[in-house]
């Protein structure tokens, strides 16, 4: 019998606010040494008070609204209580059953065209202290305690990897969109929990799932949903059944294991949170919030195209990084004056720009090359004072250095040749000292021009005007 997937995601990503949840503690931890960002609120002493963190909540809200949730009017903390080494004080501030925002959706794209991602809640909860084993001991570190996490669940709505593929990409733009989380996946800004289960295809019931665990990168979450999806087949093929339970990933060997059965919220004894007063949540602060988000990707890419006219590949590979389509537009608000189209600056942007930010490992918001600069570089070119050649040369040295291009130009004596009395005297020399590819042109290989005009830029250092050059060659060597 043939069996199809579905898959729920929840995703854990960690807010950007200057401080922890419940305390004013530091959430910068990553550069911190153990132990040195905390207090007795998120140490979990018996009578410290938490307070919660206005920002971290108008963040979930702005993410909320960003991926078409309900705001609640009235939302509340809640005790999860269970026993963990790095939770020392024996339950985490989470919500259970008024959580923030409810019931949206998200847009993916798919072979197919375009399908809606339900969301069924997004809350906040606050981050547990980190384990660290080492020669047979086991440390933790609590910096990380308290540490803000808003929790993104989705409804069962992904028949396949590739979807919770292009979703968990979509989601990590929205949120770098609204500066909300860094989405740094590879630094466990984003982690994952994912439900999997399968039924016979045609079948509407769905099948019993299973929760997988700790995923903490990308690669683990899509790793793990092809073993898991794999394994709950051939139980079935065999005549088996999926048992409701909760399996953990070991990275190194690429399988999942049974962790427990599964648990039940009755198992964490949820109460509301006695400490922390529910959360009454105004119409006009949600549309406060909502005046000051950014636009989103989606409208931007949207825009890249009607206003800019520029095709879906470009617009898509420009709004990819918000840092990214930002300099495009000022680059594009500069050039326009001086008549440089937009498709232009796409071009130099998504070909050697994005180049040699691959080449160099910089991030995009490190880029040393103002617009401006960009821009001048372009105008340099379609003046013809500079050769293509020359140009990304140029572009290069600037990335590198930060300089200007017109200095650049003048320290390197850039300035493209375009004099046909100047350029003369090279052509001559390279027909010369070419004497083959004179007489295979002359015997009616024509193709062999672009050579011999390759020899003309090697001896002026790509300065010479490639144009007048051919033009050149062909009278001399026609003569
Ligand atoms: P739990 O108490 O187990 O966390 P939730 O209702 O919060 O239960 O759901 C957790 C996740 O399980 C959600 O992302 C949801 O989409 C997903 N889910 C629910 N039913 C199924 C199913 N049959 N197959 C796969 N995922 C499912
Ligand atoms: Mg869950
Ligand atoms: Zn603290």
């Amino acid at each position: 019998m043939e069996y199809e997937p579905t898959i729920g995601l929840e995703t854990h990503a960690q807010l950007l606010t200057a401080s922890k949840v419940f305390c004013s503690c530091s959430s910068n931890y990553a550069a911190a040494s153990p132990n040195t960002l905390v207090c007795p609120v998120c140490l979990g002493m018996p009578g410290s008070l938490p307070v919660i963190n206005q920002r971290a909540v108008e963040y979930v809200i702005m993410t909320g609204l960003a991926l078409n949730c309900r705001i609640a009017e009235f939302s509340r903390f809640d005790r999860k209580n269970y026993h963990y080494p790095d939770l020392v004080k024996g339950y985490q501030i989470s919500q259970y059953d008024l959580p923030l925002c409810r019931d949206g959706w998200v847009e993916i794209q798919v072979s197919g065209g375009t399908k809606r991602i339900g969301i069924q809640d997004v809350h906040l909860e606050e981050d547990t202290g980190k384990l660290i084993h080492v020669g047979g001991q086991s440390l933790i570190d609590f910096n990380r305690s308290g540490v803000p996490l808003m929790e993104i669940v989705t409804k069962p709505d992904f028949t396949s990897i590739e979807e919770v593929r292009e979703y968990v990409l979509k989601l990590r733009r929205i949120l770098r969109y609204l500066g909300v989380s860094s989405g740094n996946m590879e630094e466990g800004a984003m982690r994952f929990e994912a439900n999997v289960s399968l039924h016979p295809a045609g079948v509407a019931e769905k099948g019993t799932r299973v929760e997988i665990k700790n995923l903490n990168s990308f690669r683990a979450l899509l790793r793990s949903l092809e073993y898991e999806i794999n394994r709950q087949n051939q139980v079935l093929q065999q005549g088996g059944k999926i048992d409701r339970e909760t399996r953990g990933w070991d990275d190194e060997r690429g399988v999942t294991f049974v962790q427990r059965s599964k648990e039940f919220a009755d198992d964490y004894r949820y109460f509301p949170e006695p400490d922390l007063p529910p959360l009454e949540i105004s119409r006009e602060w949600v549309e406060e919030i909502r005046s000051r988000m950014p636009e989103l990707p989606d409208e931007r890419y949207r825009r890249f195209l009607s206003e800019y006219g520029l095709s879906a590949y470009d617009a898509g590979l420009l709004t990819d990084d918000r840092p990214i389509a930002d300099y495009f537009e000022q680059a594009v608000a500069i050039a326009k004056p001086r008549g440089i189209q937009p498709k232009t600056i796409a071009n130099w942007i998504t070909g050697e720009l994005f180049r040699l930010l691959r080449a160099s490992g910089t991030e995009p918001t490190a880029i040393q090359v103002p617009p401006e600069q960009l821009v001048e570089l372009i105008v340099m070119l379609n003046e013809n004072s500079i050769t293509m050649t020359s140009a990304k040369h140029v572009l290069e040295v600037m990335f590198h250095t930060g300089k200007a291009a017109r200095d650049i130009v003048a320290e390197e004596g850039l300035l493209q040749i375009a004099d046909a009395n100047q350029i003369a005297p090279i052509v001559d020399e390279v027909i010369r000292t070419n004497p083959d590819a004179v007489a295979q042109y002359k015997g009616g290989k024509e193709t062999v021009l672009r050579f011999l005009v390759g020899q003309v830029m090697r001896a002026t250092r790509g300065k010479a005007d490639p144009n007048v050059t051919a033009e050149l060659l062909r009278k001399k060597l026609s003569a």
